[in-house]
């Protein structure tokens, strides 16, 4: 039986509620860490536990923490990045619908740790019922003396404001995110500067996710090592993997990080629906190449996900069955892409909208025999020659399905 830190309680009535999350030891983390730890010592905790950040990346939580600098006499910010665009990924939403003091515990943590006192949600534009889910559980927690002026009566005070996103996907990634907080278009900046020096109003900011801080309650309430064994070494704890596509039982699954994505689909999400068989798999949001049927007796490891030339990312994992046309797939990447592309660089502006529109007339029948060629040489061009990682992810993500179902499209141009 996995133990669940983040989904334990979704049955629980009302659990959004402060008097509910309460009686349940709520806020007892957040209480212990502001009033009876050193932020050094916080810090080595979260270090230990070898928390991954959960939005995609992967870095290490304490290790970003520790890049904040101390002497620093401008402000500090902590953004938590709760615009969950990627397509495919929906357990941040269930998080903070279901929990919300969850997650304001482990803000607390976070900004007493680093010396934050003022914290912002982005949350994505749409989801406008969990973000007045989030305005309220703040309003329960100033009110008990949880956020504010003298956080459970210490010295610490600390401000928590939800900022709503224009439900741009590009504002998930972390730099054009502070851009947007900031009241300008949502573009993304050229690293370095990293946030960790020049971040929000161009200081000190740390960006984590919402699953990431979500963790912070169990780390701090049972220590790093229980924390780290649940999971691999390298990547402790659990994961909420989003299941979708093809299969008998979608929705979000809490398991420990490495489990086998043959185990996920098949013991978890019940199989494939109507007993059929499976095509392909996208392991972590649409940004992630695709695996092949055969592909799927691997691990859900960061590391071992790069070698076999995919990424974990967000978790999200999208099941395509047999009766799935690859060239269905390559149109919705392909859309989604050429929509969100900001149009800052070149590349990623002007391939994406051209691979779509190739794609497209291969879908309506009117597919020429140079169009492989064409998709192949306008992805290739954008990776690793982009200002952010949407071009690189877009490249790859149609790259690798050129790649493993060249035929089925070639099958398609012909016919
Ligand atoms: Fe914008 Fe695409 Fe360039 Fe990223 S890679 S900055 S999304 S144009």
């Amino acid at each position: 039986m996995t133990e669940k830190l983040l989904t334990k309680h979704f049955g629980t009535e009302n659990l959004f509620r402060i008097d509910v999350y309460l009686k349940l030891n709520g806020y007892q983390s957040a209480r212990k860490a502001v009033l009876e730890m050193m932020p050094e010592e916080i810090l080595n905790e979260v270090k230990a536990a070898n928390l991954r950040g959960r939005g995609g990346a992967g870095f290490p939580a304490g290790v970003k923490w520790a890049f904040i600098p101390k002497d620093v006499q401008k402000p500090k910010y902590l953004c938590v990045n709760a615009d969950e665009g990627e397509p495919g990924t929906f357990k941040d939403r269930y998080i903070m619908n279901h929990n919300p003091h969850l997650l304001l515990e482990g803000i607390i943590i976070a900004s007493f740790c680093v010396g934050i006192n003022t914290a912002f949600i982005y949350i994505r534009g749409e989801y406008e019922m969990v973000a007045k889910r989030l305005e309220q559980a703040i309003a329960e927690a100033y009110a008990n003396g949880f956020l504010g002026k003298k956080v459970f009566g210490s010295d610490f005070h600390l401000e928590v404001i939800v900022h709503r996103g224009a439900g741009a996907y590009i504002c998930g990634e972390e730099t054009a995110l502070l851009e947007s907080i900031e009241g300008k278009p949502g573009n993304p900046r050229l690293k370095p500067p990293f946030p960790a020096s020049i971040g929000l109003f161009k200081c000190p900011t740390v960006v984590n996710n919402v699953e990431t801080l979500s963790n912070m309650p169990f780390i701090i309430a049972f220590g790093a090592e229980k924390f780290r064994r649940l999971g691999l070494q390298n990547d402790g704890g659990t994961r909420i993997f989003s299941v979708s596509g093809k299969v008998k039982e979608p929705g979000i699954y809490e398991l420990p990080t490495g489990i086998s994505l043959r185990e996920i689909i098949f013991n978890h999400a019940g199989g494939i629906q109507e007993g059929k068989r499976l095509k392909a798999v996208i392991p972590g949001g649409i940004s992630a190449p695709i695996l092949k049927a055969d592909e799927i007796d691997i691990h859900m490891d960061f590391d071992l996900l790069i070698e076999a030339k995919s990424m974990l990312g967000s978790a999200a994992i999208i099941v395509i069955d047999e009766d799935t046309s690859i060239l269905d797939v390559l149109k919705i990447i392909t859309t989604f892409y050429s929509h969100e592309s900001c149009g800052k660089c070149s590349p990623c502006r002007i391939g994406n909208s051209w691979i779509h529109k190739i794609v497209m007339r291969i879908k309506e029948g009117k597919g020429e025999k140079d169009d492989i060629e064409n998709i192949i040489r306008l992805a290739s061009n954008m990776v690793g020659k982009t200002l952010c990682p949407l071009g690189d992810a877009a490249g790859m993500a149609i790259l690798t399905i050129m790649e493993k179902f060249m035929k089925e499209i070639e099958s398609c141009i012909e016919n």
